[in-house]
């Protein structure tokens, strides 16, 4: 039984927003010596045009070719080869795969996106019946090809503009060299490894927003979607209970047993707010904080001092987005700063804060949501900072209400929670990307932004992925071997 819906299975996208800051790391790709399943790149662009665009290049990061098209077909080659090496299938596994222009501005881009071209059940010894495997994970399991002759088990459609034209992330475009050494732009194998995961089967095909099978029928990756707070797998609940928990914050976990053993592996213990002291009052206990990729990670012991806001200014200072007045530097100096998010980005709220002589710095939110990181690059910035909620600054905010000048009463320690890995249950399983606010093509078939270090099927490219995807350092692999690769 086939079902092809090329619109519905191609729409897990990379976004990204804005210009990614530079943070570059060495760590070169090995070249496979041999692969254990060979995937065929399918050159799917017209003459002269994406593979084929014949405009000269230099050679670039290892990557010898000497034209952009070929640049683009070797980095292409590059991240099949990776894939290659850790799968095994007897089956050549095919891509489709073009350069075409895509949705983009001046600040934000769909770099590329891939899919199953093509989904299965019930094929020759299928592991589960009436369930829907992508085209080339079925066909490893049936061990022949089952895909429809002259049909790719994977297509793959990637961003041609990108970087090259003022409407399109100028200046920002794929960094096609071979050695992950990207700098300021982005790494296109990174990307690759990450489209070509969702094209393996690291996505659902059961609709994310409305809770619907396509006729009825499961994807094998609901079989290992878990509801943490009910116990219900996807397979077992309603459309509506599929929908709701798609936007529960926190609330689908992947219940894979090799991707929960290697969990221990790969993530780093979860940052963590305590908050103390004789005037904490209600607001005692431990916060959930979102990371900064600039100043150090935190560590234990906690840095730990009085909490004392940044107070906003009548004059519409006050936010940390210029140097501190004299009461405001009173407060912060040798504490903990409490600014409000707003008005300047974060990287200008720490650089003041840690000016005026505070030990770390706590952002509040200034709109509701979930807990999320922050995003900016200053190495000159020495102090640990993290994000909480509007609604934790409010409670955090009504404890100070009996300050001194210098002191709160409120002790604010900044550290790590050694029980708990970062994007995690309470069962230390791996979270899934669930917010609030339902997010096209990245709800629940990615893992969470909360894992540490980050991952490579986060629904955003972070700099410091590399072009790993198994464990000690990724958690890609074990979810496709818990699906049956
Ligand atoms: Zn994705």
């Amino acid at each position: 039984m086939k079902a092809a819906n090329p619109t519905r299975l191609q729409r897990a996208a990379v976004v990204v927003a804005g210009v990614a800051a530079a943070c570059a790391l060495a760590f070169g790709a090995a070249v496979p010596a041999r692969a254990a399943a060979t995937i065929a790149i399918v050159n799917l662009n017209a003459p002269g045009e994406g593979f084929n665009d014949p405009t000269p290049a230099a050679p670039v990061g290892g990557n010898t070719g000497t034209t952009l098209g070929q640049q683009r077909l070797n980095a292409f080659q590059r991240a099949a080869d990776i894939w290659g090496a850790t799968l095994t299938s007897s089956v050549t596994i095919r891509i489709g795969a073009s350069f075409v222009p895509l949705s983009c501005t001046a600040t934000s881009a769909v770099l590329g996106s891939a899919g199953a071209n093509e989904i299965w059940s019930d094929f020759p010894n299928a592991p589960r019946p009436a369930t829907w495997y992508p085209s080339a994970l079925a066909s490893k399991l049936a061990g022949q090809d089952i895909s429809t002759p002259g049909q790719p088990h994977i297509i793959a459609r990637f961003n041609s503009r990108l970087g090259l034209f003022p409407d399109c992330l100028p200046g920002s475009g794929f960094y096609l060299g071979l050695d992950d050494n990207f700098g300021d732009q982005i790494d296109l194998v990174t990307v690759l490894l990450h489209e070509f995961a969702h094209g393996l089967g690291f996505q659902t095909f059961t609709d994310d927003e409305t809770g619907a099978e396509i006729q009825g029928v499961p994807s094998i990756w609901d079989y290992y979607l878990l509801n943490n707070r009910t116990g219900k797998l996807w397979v077992e609940m309603t459309d509506a209970e599929r929908a709701a928990s798609a936007v529960t914050w926190r609330g689908l976990s992947w219940n894979g047993p090799i991707v929960t053993a290697a969990v221990p592996q790969v993530l780093d213990p979860v940052s963590n707010l305590a908050v103390s002291g004789a005037a904490a009052g209600p607001a005692a206990g431990n916060y959930q904080v979102g990371d900064a990729p600039f100043g150090p990670p935190l560590s234990n012991p906690p840095v730990a001092g009085q909490l004392m806001p940044v107070v906003d200014q009548a004059n519409g200072t006050g936010l940390a987005c210029d140097p501190l007045n004299a009461l405001n530097a009173l407060a912060v100096r040798g504490n903990v700063a409490l600014v409000d998010r707003g008005s300047c980005d974060f990287v200008t709220k720490a650089r003041n804060v840690q000016a005026a002589g505070a030990l770390g710095m706590i952002l509040a939110d200034n709109q509701p949501g979930d807990v999320t990181g922050m995003s900016g690059n200053d190495p000159s910035i020495t102090i640990p900072c993290v994000r909480i909620t509007q609604a934790d600054g409010v409670t955090l905010k009504a404890a100070l209400q009996r300050r001194t000048r210098t002191r709160s009463g409120v002790v604010a320690s900044l550290g790590l929670d050694t029980t708990r890995l970062a994007g995690t249950d309470n069962a230390g399983r791996i979270l899934m990307y669930t917010p609030t606010i339902y997010s096209p093509g990245s709800t629940v078939s990615h893992y969470t932004t909360e894992a540490k270090p980050n991952q490579l099927m986060e629904p955003a490219i972070n700099d410091d992925l590399t072009h790993q995807v198994t464990p000690p350092r990724d958690l890609t692999f074990p979810l496709l071997r818990d699906i049956g690769w």
